[in-house]
């Protein structure tokens, strides 16, 4: 069977439901296709339980429809999913769950259409979805990137990527690595030393680090002052409030943190209380690891090594885009992700798009959303477009 639709987004992450939203709000018929059974599945399935949105809410609407007033400004992980699920609601965003998108490419048999072959997960059958417009919003977090490090199969404690942790109930006492110093792994080191985990954090290189409301002083002010001035405030107020941690193995990069992201998209670490136990020895620091051998012992750069039951990777995520997209694949790198720079990686040719690629959290997705809806509105066949009644009918049929 195949399904006729002007717009088939893969995708029902943050990304594909703005894009969702935006198009619908100029009815343009679409369809968002999901691999899981759920909407936001990495917030809902993949996330652990104290996550809070880093960034202020401020910095984290999607198009149409900011937070309510009531929120906090650091949105917990729950209220996110509460927010999102209205979002689906409120902008009845048609998507077809179970729905693995196997591959996509041009028909050029058919006036250049996008055609776009699923697996029904839950019954195992194919279908084809045929359609002018496509949009990748598979996410720049589609899948846990493990580093290849000697001996870590024969190991023989527990290892897991940081998308697989929700809390650290079963691990009192345990000897536990985390490795990488990115939001998550000074998040999941935090919290598992508040479960009474003897925990350690690999911290490879240096990094910069910030409590999350300096971080919202420093986002605000660059909106009225150049990324030199405001990069110069965030070090002092980061060395005012830490000191010098290098003694603990934290060093500083030379380049400051908003110049950092702006250039390769690292994004500085938000820190919700990992730095101060260090500083207390109740989080103990390691640089890179050199191999893993028997016993559960872990050797490290520096000659050190100790026993370790568990080993978390926080090490960050890998885009799947390039293992379905079978035709202009132009659009993307390599590592599956956009070629162009911002502001302009969000489109490509014949009609591809994608939405949250930018590197720039939920504010990127919405500028990709709005720019990708209003850029189809300038070129789909208006003629031809269903009224808002017949588009509702044509979403029933869909569902069927
Ligand atoms: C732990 C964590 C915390 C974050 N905190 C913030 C924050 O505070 N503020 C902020 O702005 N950003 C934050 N981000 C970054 C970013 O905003 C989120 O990752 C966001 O979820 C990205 O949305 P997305 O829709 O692009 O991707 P995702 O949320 O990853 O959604 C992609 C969807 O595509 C589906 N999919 C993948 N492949 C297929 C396929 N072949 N067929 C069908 N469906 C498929 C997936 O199942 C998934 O549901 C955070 C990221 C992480 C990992």
């Amino acid at each position: 069977m195949e399904i006729e639709v002007p717009v088939v987004i893969v995708g029902a992450g943050p990304a594909g439901l703005a894009t969702a939203a935006c198009l619908n709000k100029y009815s343009i018929p679409n369809v968002v296709l999901e691999r899981d059974d759920c909407h936001a599945s990495l917030w809902r399935k993949r996330a652990y339980d104290r996550l809070k949105l880093h960034l202020g809410k401020d910095f984290c609407n999607l198009p149409h429809m900011p937070f309510p007033p009531d929120f906090p400004t650091f949105v917990p992980r729950v209220d996110f999913l509460r927010y999102l699920d209205n979002y689906v609601t409120r902008f009845k965003i048609s998507i077809r769950y179970n729905r693995n998108v196997e591959s996509a490419s041009m028909d050029e048999q058919n006036n250049g259409k996008w055609r776009v072959v699923v697996k029904d997960t839950t019954t195992n059958a194919d279908e084809v979805y045929v359609a002018n417009y496509l949009v990748v919003a598979t996410g720049e977090n589609s899948e846990g990137y493990v580093p290849q490090i000697e001996g870590l199969e024969g190991f023989e404690g527990k290892h897991m990527h940081c998308s697989e942790y929700l809390n650290g109930r079963d691990l009192y006492g345990k000897h536990v690595l985390v490795v990488g110093c990115g939001n998550s792994g000074m998040e999941i080191a935090y919290d598992l030393s508040n479960w009474g985990a003897n925990t350690s954090i690999v911290v490879r290189g240096p990094v910069h680090y910030f409590t999350k409301e300096m971080v919202y002083v420093g986002m605000s002010l660059l909106k009225y002052f150049k990324i030199e001035k405001v990069d110069k405030l965030m070090l002092l107020m980061s060395k005012l409030k830490y000191g010098d941690m290098s003694n603990y193995g934290l060093i500083r990069p030379k380049d400051g943190p908003f110049f950092l992201k702006k250039k390769g998209g690292t994004t500085p670490t938000i820190d919700v209380g990992c730095v101060s136990r260090i500083k207390k020895g109740e989080v103990k620091v390691f640089p890179a690891i050199s191999s893993i051998k028997e016993d559960k012992l872990i050797e490290f750069e520096d000659g050190q090594n100790g026993q370790f039951d568990v080993i978390i990777f926080a090490t960050g995520y890998n885009s799947t885009v390039l293992k379905w997209l079978k035709d202009y694949r132009g659009l993307f790198n390599e590592n599956g992700m956009p070629k162009p720079d911002f502001p302009n990686h969000w489109k490509g040719e014949n009609g591809i798009y994608c939405a949250g690629f930018s590197r720039r959290g939920l504010d990127g997705i919405a500028f990709d959303a709005k720019r990708i809806a209003a850029d189809i509105k300038k070129t789909v066949n208006i003629k031809n477009l269903p009224s808002e009644e017949d588009n509702f009918a044509s979403f029933k049929l869909l569902e069927k």
